[in-house]
Order: C-alpha cells, then sequence, then structure tokens
C-alpha cells in the first residue's frame, strides 16, 4: 500500500472513529468470555472487543499499516454488542464499530458488484415497501408455482453454497388463506405498530398475531402510512447517512398525538430504533422529535408482560407438558435493550409446555442481520455448536423475538435434520398458538 492510500486511511479514522470513546477501554478484557468470534475463533485477540478497539486505535494513530487481516477483524465482528453490559468501562463498542465500517466504507473503492448489491438493498429493497413487498411476492410464486419443487428435483440449489442451499428450505411458506383479525377488547392503550419490512412481508402472519395479542389486553393498534425499514442493516453496514434517511422517514411517520406506546416485534430493529436519538446531531429538530420517538419505544416482549399476558397464561387450564420450550436471545433485545426476562417469563407461563434454559442462550446465533450470508464459515461455527445445545437439552419448539435469528434457527433445525421434531417460532406466534389456538408464522 502506497503512503497516500495509508494516509487516506488514517484519516477517515481520524474522522469518523471517535477518539475519547476509543480511550474508554482501560483493556481489561472482562468482554472477552462474552464475545463469540473470540470464542470461536479459538480465543485469538484480534478477534475480541478488545483487540478490535486497539486496531482501531492503532490504524487512527498511524502505528500500524492497513491490511486485510485488519479489515477482517473488523469484518468478523458480527455487531451482536455482547461486549457492552460486560464492560465496566460502559464503552460504546457499537457507536465504534458503526463509526469504524464508516471510516472505512468512506475511502474503499467497492466493485461493481459490490455497488450493485448495496445500491439494490439499500436504495430500493429495504427504501420501499412497496419494492419489498413485490419481492416477497415472487418468493410465494416461487413458492407455490411448483417452481420450487423443479427447481430442487433438477439440483438446481446444488450450484448455490450449503447456507443458501439451507436457506432456501427454510423460508416460511406464506398461509393459504389470510384469516380475519379478531376485533380489540376495550381499549385502554394505544399503540402505534412499527410492522417491520421482513415482519410485514414474510412473515406477516407473525404481525397479525401480534395485534391479536394486543387487541386481546385492550390496546388499539394504529399501523402509521409512510413507515419503512428501520436503517438498522444500513447503519451496521457503514451505510449511516443511508440509514439516517430511513430514520428520518419513520419519525415523521411516527409523530402521532395520543400514543401512549411505540411497539416492534423484531428484536434487531427495536435496538436501532431505540438509539434514533444518537443520529441526529443534538438540539436539532429531528433530535428532538426522535427522543419523544425513543421514550415511546417498547419491544412486543415487555408491553405483553405490562399489559398482563403472563396472567391471561396463567388462567389456562395446567395441563401435562406435550413439549420442550427454549429461547434463543436476539442479541440486540438482550445487548441493546437489556430485556431478557420478558420474553422467558411469557415461555413460563404456558401450561402444556416445558420451559429449558438454552446454554448460552444469550450469545449471537451467527445470523446478526447479513452476516451469515457474508461470513458463513464462521456464522456456521456459531450455529453449529447452538444446535448442539438444542439437541442436549431435547427441545421441540425454539422460541426467537427476531426474524434474523428466526431464520437462522429453521435453517439450524433444517441442517441437524431435526424439521420433523423441533420447530422455531417467534415468541408471538407461540403465544397467540397456546391463548388462541392458531399456530401462525410457524
Ligand atoms: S459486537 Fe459481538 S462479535 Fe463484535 S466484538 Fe462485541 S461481542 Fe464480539
Ligand atoms: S470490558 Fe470494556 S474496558 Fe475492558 S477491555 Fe473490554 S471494552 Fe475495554
Amino acid at each position: 500500500m502506497s503512503n497516500a492510500q495509508a494516509e487516506l486511511i488514517r484519516q477517515s479514522f481520524v474522522t469518523h472513529v471517535d477518539e475519547n470513546r476509543l480511550m474508554d477501554c482501560m483493556r481489561c478484557g472482562f468482554c472477552l468470555p462474552a464475545c463469540p468470534t473470540y470464542i470461536h475463533s479459538d480465543y485469538d485477540e484480534t478477534q475480541s472487543p478488545r483487540g478490535r478497539i486497539a486496531l482501531m486505535k492503532a490504524v487512527r494513530d498511524g502505528v500500524v499499516e492497513w491490511d486485510g487481516s485488519i479489515e477482517e477483524a473488523f469484518d468478523l465482528c458480527l455487531g451482536c454488542r455482547a461486549c457492552e453490559p460486560a464492560c465496566p468501562a460502559g464503552v460504546q463498542y457499537g457507536t465504534l464499530i458503526e463509526e469504524t465500517r464508516e471510516a472505512v466504507l468512506s475511502v474503499k473503492s467497492l466493485s461493481l458488484k459490490e455497488k450493485a448489491v448495496r445500491k439494490g438493498a439499500f436504495d430500493h429493497l429495504f427504501a420501499d415497501q412497496r419494492k419489498m413487498k413485490t419481492a416477497v411476492k415472487l418468493v410465494t410464486f416461487y413458492q407455490k408455482s411448483g417452481l420450487q419443487k423443479v427447481v430442487r428435483k433438477v439440483g438446481f440449489m446444488e450450484l448455490f453454497p450449503p447456507f443458501m442451499k439451507d436457506m432456501e428450505k427454510s423460508l416460511p411458506t406464506p398461509p393459504k388463506k389470510r384469516r380475519e383479525q379478531l376485533p380489540p377488547t376495550e381499549k385502554k392503550t394505544t399503540v402505534a405498530f412499527f410492522s417491520g419490512c421482513l415482519m410485514d412481508t414474510i412473515f406477516q402472519e407473525t404481525n397479525r398475531n401480534t395485534i391479536d395479542l394486543l387487541n386481546l389486553l385492550g390496546c388499539e393498534v394504529i399501523i402509521p402510512k409512510g413507515q419503512q425499514c428501520c436503517g438498522a442493516l444500513q447503519g451496521h453496514s457503514g451505510e449511516m447517512e443511508r440509514a439516517r434517511r430511513n430514520a428520518k422517514v419513520n419519525l415523521e411517520a411516527f409523530d402521532l398525538d395520543g400514543i401512549d406506546y411505540i411497539v416492534n416485534n423484531a428484536g434487531g430493529c427495536g435496538a436501532f430504533l431505540s438509539e434514533y436519538d444518537r443520529l441526529f446531531d443534538r438540539d436539532t429538530e429531528l433530535h428532538v422529535l426522535a427522543r419523544r420517538f425513543v421514550e415511546k419505544q417498547i419491544d412486543i416482549s415487555s408491553l405483553l408482560v405490562k399489559l398482563g399476558i403472563v396472567e391471561e397464561l396463567l388462567k389456562q387450564p395446567k395441563t401435562e407438558a406435550t413439549e420442550i420450550v427454549t429461547y434463543q436471545d436476539s442479541c440486540h433485545l438482550r445487548n441493546v435493550n437489556r430485556v431478557k426476562d420478558e420474553p422467558r417469563d411469557m415461555l413460563k407461563a404456558v401450561s402444556n409446555s416445558l420451559f429449558v434454559e438454552l446454554p448460552d442462550a444469550h450469545l449471537c446465533c451467527g445470523s446478526a442481520g447479513v452476516y451469515n450470508l457474508l461470513q458463513p464459515e464462521m456464522a456456521s461455527r456459531i450455529l453449529g455448536s447452538k444446535m448442539e445445545e438444542v439437541k442436549r437439552i431435547q427441545a421441540t419448539t425454539i422460541i426467537t423475538t427476531n426474524p434474523g435469528c428466526l431464520l437462522q434457527m429453521k435453517v439450524g433445525v433444517e441442517r441437524e435434520g431435526l424439521s420433523g421434531a423441533t420447530r422455531a417460532m417467534h415468541v408471538v406466534d407461540f403465544i397467540h398458538e397456546k391463548l388462541m389456538g392458531s399456530n401462525g408464522g410457524k
């Protein structure tokens, strides 16, 4: 690398990566045992939070020369933020890795393919819900027209990497017939629902079940028009400007009077929504709007528990347990929003199932947005050890609270040949099944 290129990268780090945030790290190493990439890379320091922070600082100070191994260390970070709750110094690692990715992206020459993928995904698919719906209609046509059977029969999927093959088998099939939404009971609370891009397309039935459960607990549910993808995927990929554009659209869509809560049912989106205020400069109009938005943010498990779902579940007649249920945390729900008990409290209150804690449920499943597509080897290693634990506790139902984790669990079930014995479900679908008898979105 020429001196000019090295200086360009260093300057980009100086511009984007906050030095004070880096200096917060006192190098104690308490975060190391919480980091999945550190664990799954034979305890390689460069694959740990402390190692990555040291690399960020070294690049910024110009004391190491940028090379492929440094870029790989940043790329291999899941962005799961498990290092944050473990850190006694309150290091904002999530912000640091986003700043780092923005610094790299702003000087990196992307290949034509990378540019096309980013443009297609971020300027079209995740920027316009109509385009997302069209894409899902194509997938539905593929599943329902018989094309999927033909593709599998002629072995076309063999041309794809193993992870893509498993993903193709694990995509949820849309319900045959849309059922009627259950009517609301007496209104006590008004909730604006962030319906999400994936949740509102691939997992539409989960969204309908979410509204049913909220209605049951006395909520009027409003779905603000014009809302779009939260921007998390963009933000986590270093595309902060694109993330800000999506956030601005959502802030305007949810700027409504008379709302008690803004609820979401996707852990990853919820974490990004709950930090919208950090995307905008203090004292700007958008920052004020974002503060109001953030104060009303809540995830579906916390809201259901707050409104009395556990009491509703406990009213069900006690019967013998027919399944072993376990729970895989959504990293961002747990590490950013610090929600870990509420989903478990609901699962423990279900009358005809036995809740068994999944060992290391707090460690990422390897999904991490599009990490499983970009870093299939590490994602596969992480998923492999997760499924070993699922088998060890003989779980028949794996519950998650995020679409990416749910798809990853479905891939794991498929890959391990467990599809007859084990199912993966969103917590909302499971609770809906237990209280209202449907299993939509399974
Ligand atoms: S975000 Fe996750 S993968 Fe990245 S350093 Fe922190 S714990 Fe490790
Ligand atoms: S726990 Fe916090 S302060 Fe300690 S090494 Fe990790 S990031 Fe740095």
